[in-house]
């Protein structure tokens, strides 16, 4: 059996199904834990996204509401699905529930991704994994609907940076997919990219105030903290994009964005130009990602864990 046939014959077998993704998720984890879930309901499945923390800027995603910050211990599920996530342990929280479950199901892009689940489909040619969930329902022979495709529509806009990196021209034959199904594209992008808030505008002030341009121009460094974030009254995720900003500076190579996750943590964000392999330098440090933009987490103070990765990077620069 191939494993599309495999998804759907442990879908075809379970009523109960839950859907997790992976920490600090993006407009790929939940608009493809959302369309997924839209998608699962037309089979008559009882379906629950289970995402601890969602930044508000998702809010407009059909069914966002739905989208459950806790569960019961008692809880139970046929079936786990973990969508957008190369490893297990990145699921966080939903970890311990995909461990629970009778069956396990794992739908990526990740080219690092392990393989996890009882089936697993990972295209890593995908743009997104919002992109693997079409042909996933396509196989189930649910046609996509406008709520579905609004969600996949946002994954599949966010993960290529707005249809620049890791497109094909089958990514457009999705797309069209997509907009046959109905889909409004001016409010989506809207929402994801022009809208913002007053706390994540401070917080971005913050770190450019900060940006240090260092190697001859080739590397840019900056950071926000937890007290910054409490300042700003900000949300998780509001430090999203943040390190595009460094990468746009004419003539960078690499940019640094550090987060402090809590005192003497911190996670690592990398963004490359044109040569640096950034998938590699997380991949030392437990982390990954992709070859131009790849992200991990690492203890110690900031200008340790800054003075580690700026070593790592100069062995790449040219
Ligand atoms: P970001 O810097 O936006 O957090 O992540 C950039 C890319 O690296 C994304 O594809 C993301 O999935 C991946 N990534 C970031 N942090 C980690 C991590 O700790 N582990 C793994 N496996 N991938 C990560
Ligand atoms: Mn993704």
């Amino acid at each position: 059996m191939s494993v599309l046939e495999d998804i759907k014959a442990i879908i075809d077998n379970a009523e109960k199904i839950l859907i997790v993704t992976h920490e600090n998720p993006d407009g790929d984890a939940i608009g493809s834990s959302l369309g997924f879930m839209h998608g699962l309901r037309k089979l008559d499945k009882d379906v629950t996204v289970y995402i601890p923390k969602v930044n508000k800027m998702y809010d407009f995603l059909p069914g966002s509401e739905e989208i459950r910050h806790e569960l019961g211990e008692d809880e139970k599920f046929d079936v786990c699905v973990a969508l957008d996530s190369s490893d297990i342990e990145r699921l966080g929280e939903g970890k311990a529930w995909f461990d629970k479950a009778d069956k396990t199901i794992v739908i990526d892009h990740h080219i690092t991704n392990q393989n996890y689940g009882d089936a697993n489909y990972v295209n890593a040619v995908a743009c997104s994994t919002c992109q693997n969930i079409i042909v996933v329902l396509a196989s189930m022979e649910v046609a996509i609907n406008k709520i579905m495709g609004t969600c996949i529509y946002a994954g599949m806009l966010t993960d290529t940076g707005g249809f620049r990196y890791n497109v094909q021209s089958e990514t457009f034959e999705f797309v069209s997919m997509l907009l046959e199904a109905g889909i409004e594209i001016a409010p989506i992008y809207r929402n994801l990219f022009d809208l913002t808030t007053e706390a994540r505008t401070r917080l971005l002030g913050r770190a450019l105030e900060r940006l240090e341009v260092l190697e001859d121009g080739k590397i840019t460094f900056t950071y926000v903290t937890k007290a910054d974030e409490a300042e700003f009254g900000c949300q998780d995720g509001d430090y999203e994009n943040i390190v595009n900003y460094g990468r746009n500076i004419e003539g960078v190579e690499v940019s640094i964005f550090f987060r402090e996750k809590s005192e003497g943590s911190i996670k690592v964000s990398l963004r490359a130009n044109d040569y640096v392999d950034v998938s590699l330098i997380a991949s030392k440090y437990a982390g990954g990602g992709h070859l131009r933009a790849a992200g991990f987490s690492i203890s110690g103070s900031m200008e340790q864990a800054k003075n580690i990765v700026i070593d790592e990077i100069k062995k790449q620069l040219q």
